[in-house]
């Protein structure tokens, strides 16, 4: 399985961010990982333009159930594929609580990025009060149950595990806490898809920075990592992609 270093920018970047882009391929132009990167979607064209010819694949943040219709402010997967996005980010803590995204929504949307031939890399991770209830996998396993598609193949998903209180704060899980994780992910989606599970690949995501990704990455069942802040800047970015060579 080839290993993903995932780089989410939110709601930030400008046309002129693309820079950092070509600085990214020019120092990296044939990583040994998969280098994604999830643009707002106003950039996404711009951004595929400025990657035309290279390894680097796309991705959107976010996408409605439907092709197309009456929803305003929302985009499909079908528009995120014509702009150039084979992959889409959905149900990202962010999503679940700014908009209220439900289990059966993030499913829903799955289904459609999976149906319109996107990846869809599928959000999950417990808050601090449900982490120190004892609560983590209790919740995690409720949320890929609920948001995970049960007829996926390796190709089609991704899963991103990202403690909400880990996102953006500085502060990461031990590696012990990011391990039992992982395992736990690996066998309770063996439960669901079966063997594809065991070449599906599981993001850490939250505050992975070059000066930790290395013993991220060594923990078994982590395949990649969904990076926000620090996928905004080429060398940081960089970094991380070296480190999962
Ligand atoms: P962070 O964000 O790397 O800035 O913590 C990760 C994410 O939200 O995907």
């Amino acid at each position: 399985m080839k290993k993903l270093a995932a780089g989410n920018w939110k709601m930030n970047g400008s046309a002129a961010a693309l820079a950092e882009v070509q600085a990214l391929l020019a120092a990296h132009p044939d990583p040994a990982c998969e280098m994604l990167l999830c643009p707002p979607a106003t950039l996404l064209a711009q951004m595929n333009w400025a990657a035309r010819g290279s390894v680097l694949k796309l991705g959107g943040q976010d996408c409605h159930t439907a092709a197309s219709g009456a929803h305003t402010g929302d985009i499909s997967a079908d528009m995120l594929k014509e702009a150039g996005a084979t992959y889409v980010i959905l149900g990202h803590s962010e999503r679940r609580a700014d908009h209220g995204e439900s289990d059966a929504l993030v499913l829903a949307k799955a289904q459609a990025a999976i149906a319109t031939g996107l990846v869809a890399v599928v959000c999950l991770g417990e808050t601090e009060a449900q982490r120190d209830a004892g609560e983590t996998l209790a919740v995690i396993g409720a949320q890929l149950d609920g948001s995970v598609p049960r007829d996926a193949s390796a190709a089609q998903l991704v899963i991103a595990y990202e403690p909400v209180w880990a996102i953006g704060t500085g502060r990461t899980p031990t590696i012990a806490q990011i391990a039992e994780v992982h395992n736990f992910l690996r066998a309770r989606l063996t439960a669901h898809i079966g063997a594809e599970a065991a070449n599906t690949r599981l993001l850490y995501g939250g505050s992975v920075k070059p000066s930790n990704a290395a013993e991220i990455f060594a923990v078994a069942d982590v395949d990649g990592a969904l990076v926000g802040g620090a996928s905004l800047k080429a060398p940081d970015f960089g970094a991380i992609v070296s480190a999962l060579a």
